[in-house]
């Protein structure tokens, strides 16, 4: 049975994966984009291929549904968290310990709630996939249940040396491939290993390997706190980390160990094109040549860092290197808001800010937070493609209430707008073609 064909237009559509297109049109049929262009050709040629259609007519910008490529959606309750600068990351992690242990310990914790209230936010800011860590098993259905593309995370965080040694090896990876053998099949699973200073060498050697063999994506925090950069005095005895038999977190905590978490998660084989990184605040030059010639993406979550009291990413240094990038809005305990749109404005900001003065940088971060967060997810090609709105991808679609004037500069000034304050602006999402979000009024 031939599936109804519905054509999207507007006044500006985004592809992503090719030019801007004004008076554009986006055809879908069923869950996947059939094609995109001008509406007059779009229409022509359906007609010329003897297909029938309806139109939804749009006052504003088409846009791949947007990527977020990091975020903890059972946190959305710790919104008090998030609405503060803290001094600094330990002063931000303790407060945050101090809301968490006692929920762990509840007998009937929020997370599912949480991540339920959280993925609702995401859908109805033009989010139409995610990158969802998981701590606690609860909130593992968040995105399956919500419909959101993505994929969960399971978190392994503070295990030891101990917890991997010999006969408790294969007890541990039993158990966290069980914790993930639970989650629902749709979207998909991955293994976030929290960080180089809250897992011991071991876990942080199995942990790939596993991931590997159940072919399950990877993700990280990395570089995210002062402690993991590389140190101007580095503790020479301590400088290889494969020769350090103690708890190798411990000593990042001390204060590093010379060279940066990026290098130690290098060498010990995380980074590749199946894992991304979240934040990257501390990176250098040399770091960011790592991520490159290992395939890796960075998901820079401006508006996290700031409020946990860290630093700005450098993200002018990250497009002018070249770097993969994608766009994390973090959870509710450090950030205001889970409206990706928030954090491409704040990194347009800062790449000013920072001196990048090119004007391809609004086209550069709406791309970051769409096909950038689909290849942070290993989802920017064949069959899963998603982030973009070329023939065969499937039809997530966001709509935001901007609009554009024809010509090259109504082009650019709607960019610019959608990429300096797009927050805010949804009107309509789609995900696998069906309308999950619509605002009143959407259609002209
Ligand atoms: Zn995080």
């Amino acid at each position: 049975m031939e599936e109804g064909i519905v054509i999207y237009s507007a006044d500006l559509t985004l592809p992503i994966a090719s030019p801007p297109i004004s008076d554009g049109a986006v055809a879908v049929r069923g869950s996947r984009v059939l094609f995109a262009g001008k509406r007059p050709d779009v229409i022509d040629d359906l007609k010329a291929m003897g297909l029938a259609y309806t139109e939804r007519r749009f006052g504003g910008i088409i846009a791949p549904g947007l990527v977020n490529a990091h975020t903890h959606l059972q946190y959305t309750g710790m919104g008090a968290l998030g609405s503060f600068v803290h001094k600094d990351f330990h002063e931000w992690a303790l407060a945050f310990n101090d809301v968490y242990e006692p929920l762990v310990k509840a007998s009937n914790p929020p997370w599912r709630d949480w991540a339920l209230d959280g993925a609702r936010r995401l859908i109805e800011s033009g989010t139409a996939a995610a990158a969802d860590v998981v701590t606690n098993p609860e909130a593992a259905d968040a995105l399956s249940s919500s419909g959101l593309d993505g994929l969960a995370y399971w978190e392994v965080i503070n295990e030891t040396n101990e917890d991997w040694a010999d006969c408790k090896r294969s007890e541990s990876e039993h158990r966290i491939l069980g914790h993930i053998a639970s989650f629902p099949r749709i979207p998909g699973a991955g293994i976030s290993p929290h960080a180089p200073y809250s897992l011991d060498k071991l876990p942080l050697l199995e942990l790939p390997g596993i991931a590997r063999r159940n072919r399950l994506r990877l993700h990280m925090h990395l570089l995210e706190s002062p402690m993991e950069k590389e140190m101007d005095d580095p503790c020479r005895q301590y400088r290889d980390w494969h020769s350090f038999k103690a708890k190798d977190f411990s000593l990042m905590r001390l204060g590093g160990n010379g060279e940066s978490s990026l290098r130690y998660a290098d060498r010990l084989g995380l980074l590749g094109p199946d894992c991304h990184i979240a934040h990257g605040v501390y990176a250098t030059k040399d770091d960011l040549e790592i991520l490159r010639k290992r395939g890796t993406s960075t998901a820079l979550c401006p508006r996290s860092n700031f409020i946990a009291g860290l630093d700005e990413p450098p993200v002018a240094l990250y497009l002018s290197e070249g770097n993969p990038i994608a766009i994390g809005t973090d959870s509710l305990s450090s950030s205001p808001s889970l409206d990706l749109m928030d954090d491409v404005a704040a990194l347009s900001a800062l790449a000013k800010k920072q001196g990048y003065g090119s004007v391809d940088l609004p086209r550069r971060l709406l791309a970051a937070a769409t096909l950038g967060g689909a290849a942070a997810l290993g989802r920017a090609s064949g069959e899963g493609r998603i982030g973009c709105l070329c023939p065969g991808a499937l039809a997530h679609l966001a709509f935001f209430n901007i609009s554009a004037g024809r010509g090259e500069s109504g082009v650019n000034e709607a960019l610019s707008e959608l990429a300096e304050s797009g927050g805010g602006k949804c009107a309509c999402t789609i995900i696998g073609g069906e309308i999950k979000y619509q605002a009143e009024n959407t259609w002209l």
